[in-house]
């Protein structure tokens, strides 16, 4: 096994690389480390090796994981957000990258503004339009941030996630036109609402460079840095909380614990 220290710094070589072919100061990109499915080690070595921000996809592997790593990191939800999850997520996350629906930036600000939290979010907005993927339909962003704007004085608006759509290596360019589309609608969006949206969350382990060389200024990455996940189940069991992962879409859930 590479030194992680090595692989950081291959990693963050390639971004310094892509600002270059951009003109950007790789001072504004950022790697939220991608710690899912690794154990609180992960954390550490994160941590230890520079990391500040570490992402997370599931409410209860960050809950069992967040008391025995490192304090320091700042943690974000990089995951869907289910309505009935997110009173334990605020107390859990300060970010949000994966916001894509009004009922839930309203669940988000009425549990925020009763605890007292400041949430910070980004709206995922599916820009390749596939069907298996989570995020709000372009159209639909205009009206979400009025909401925000409006109608959420706990959530700040920070900017915008999205995922491209998977292609294998020797087709990785093919993923530019999403990124690009992304950082356009932002550019837009800004103009739009005299304001700014200055966070970007584009890029994975396999098409991060060209993410950046969009605009990126978060890139999520978890192979690349921590090697392949385990396929089948997190290291540690997860408790029967997670069962009701599934199933739970349907916002019944929101009606009991309101
Ligand atoms: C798992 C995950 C990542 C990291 O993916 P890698 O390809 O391992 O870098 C990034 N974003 C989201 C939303 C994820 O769920």
């Amino acid at each position: 096994m590479e030194a992680f220290e090595t692989i950081l710094k291959g990693v963050q070589e390639k971004i310094a690389a892509a600002c270059q072919r951009a003109g950007r100061d790789p001072a504004e990109v950022e790697i939220v480390a991608v710690t899912k499915t690794h154990g609180e080690e992960v954390v550490r070595e994160a941590w230890e090796g520079g990391l500040r921000i570490v992402g997370e996809n599931k409410v209860q592997e960050a809950a069992w994981k967040q008391p025995l790593s490192v304090s320091g990191p700042e943690w974000h939800l990089i995951g869907h957000l289910q309505r009935n999850k997110v009173r334990p997520a605020l107390e859990l996350f300060e970010c949000f990258h994966s916001i894509d629906s009004i009922p839930l930036l309203d669940r988000i600000e009425h549990v925020a503004s009763e605890i007292g939290k400041r949430p910070r979010v980004l709206l995922e907005v599916n820009v390749s339009g596939e069907r298996s993927k989570d995020g709000m339909k372009p159209a639909d962003v205009p009206a979400a941030i009025e909401h925000v704007l409006s109608a959420c004085p706990s959530i700040t608006l920070e900017g915008f996630m999205t995922m491209a759509p998977f292609f294998p290596h020797e087709k990785i360019e093919e993923t530019r036109p999403f990124f690009r589309e992304l950082r356009e609608l932002r550019d837009a969006m800004e103009v739009e609402f005299g304001a700014k949206f200055p966070r970007l969350s584009m890029g994975m382990s396999g098409d991060y460079p060209i993410a950046i060389e969009e605009g990126a200024t978060w890139v999520r990455l978890g192979t690349v840095l921590f090697g392949e996940r385990p396929k089948a189940k997190p290291q540690r069991a997860v408790d029967a909380g997670d069962a009701g992962e599934s199933g739970e879409g349907d916002g019944s859930f929101d009606k009991v614990l309101d």
